[in-house]
């Protein structure tokens, strides 16, 4: 499933690629993804300029020049190819440059029975192609008022972003001073956090030397204050989330099983998916170990990770 720090590298890819430009046609090849389409969506889509793009936890943000936003959520298999040159009668031609913003991360398909939305752009450069694939269809378009987009229900309770101002030390001891639950699950709560998922909260807690199950309260003192754990924490989240936006993602890379089946392949996690490998904090010694709550993974090092 792309993360935040995917949904930010397809964000950036795009961004040269559309902004700027008219959608002369919205081209839907079925009625929905995972949920229908708006109304008359291609339609209200079709003849609007491309203002700018922008990202919101992982949703995709395409602000158009009618004062609408374009809501877009890659699921779990999700992307955009780029495509230009030269078109005729609805084919690219050969020789034109394809391109897939981000390199790393989920799994792509080339399959075109999988293109599902097809934007045609003219730009200054001329036409040229946005096309959405998705063959499991847990991605979703909608279409909201600029306006009401913070009390429109994918928003309206989301924390703040985990590499913007709004998230401090102090904001973080307000929310967690009174609760026992496990600090992963705190940090997984987006209320608290938006758009931070399993993988970069492992890592995070792991630079921060915190353990996944100890009570998200304890980072907080009796009078409400942030700790120094809690100081750390939240530095380790802005990093850890900036040095992947960095890598281009998540550094999972395209990868097709050799049954054709989708999976994921991934490296350079500090302790994320490293199961019995030594830990990687200099001097530990220890082992990662992984463990469920919630139903999801975590993988820890319960010698550095208190
Ligand atoms: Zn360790």
């Amino acid at each position: 499933m792309p993360e935040l720090p995917e949904v930010e590298t397809v964000k950036r890819g795009l961004t040269p690629a559309m902004e700027g430009t008219r959608i002369t046609k919205l081209e839907l090849r079925r009625g929905d993804l995972r949920f229908p389409f708006p109304d008359a969506f291609a339609d209200r889509v079709s003849g609007r300029t491309i203002v700018s793009l922008g990202r919101r936890a992982k949703y995709l943000l395409v602000d158009l020049d009618d004062g609408n936003t374009l809501i877009s959520h890659l699921g779990m298999s999700g992307s955009f190819r780029i495509e230009e040159g030269r078109i005729e009668e609805g084919r690219i031609e050969e020789g034109a440059v394809s391109a897939a913003p981000g390199e790393f991360h989920h799994v792509r398909s080339k399959d075109e029975k999988h293109d599902h939305v097809v934007f045609h752009l003219e730009g200054a450069s001329g036409p040229r192609r946005v096309v959405y694939n998705d063959p499991r269809r847990f991605g979703f378009m909608d279409m909201v008022g600029r306006a009401d987009l913070a009390a429109h229900p994918f928003f309206r309770d989301l924390g703040p972003e985990p590499t913007g101002n709004e998230l401090g030390a102090a904001y973080l001891a307000e929310r967690f001073r009174d609760k026992a639950q496990p600090l992963k699950s705190a940090l997984l709560d987006q209320k608290n956090i938006a758009g931070l998922g399993n993988i970069y909260v492992c890592e995070a807690l792991w630079r921060a030397h915190l353990s996944p199950i100890r009570a998200a309260s304890t980072l907080v003192t009796a009078g409400g204050r942030p700790k120094a754990q809690l100081d750390l924490l939240v530095a380790s989240i802005r990093d850890v989330i900036a040095d992947a936006i960095a890598a281009g993602g998540s550094s999972l890379r395209d990868h097709i099983q050799t049954d054709g089946s989708l999976g994921y392949f991934q490296h350079s996690f500090s302790v994320y998916d490293r199961e019995s490998q030594a830990c990687r904090t200099p001097g530990c010694g220890g082992t990662v170990a992984r463990i469920v709550q919630a139903g999801r993974s975590t993988f820890y090092c319960a010698t550095c990770q208190k």
